[in-house]
């Protein structure tokens, strides 16, 4: 099992400790649903989850 970013709702190696994206330490375990971002500038999914870097994401992160 991986972890997600709370903040930014990055997915992560359940190993790390900080989200590479936006350096918070504010990881989740528990997380529902998984997206693969691949154009982040033509994605209303990352438009609405305010994502800008392609990417593997969680869509809800408790
Ligand atoms: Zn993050």
């Amino acid at each position: 099992m991986s972890k997600a970013c709370r903040v930014c709702h990055l997915i992560v190696e359940k190993t790390a400790n900080m989200c590479p994206n936006c350096k918070t330490q504010d990881l989740s375990s528990e997380y529902t649903g998984e997206i693969f971002i691949l154009n982040p500038e033509d994605s209303d999914v990352a438009e609405r989850m305010k994502i800008n870097k392609k990417g593997h994401y969680a869509l809800r992160v408790r």
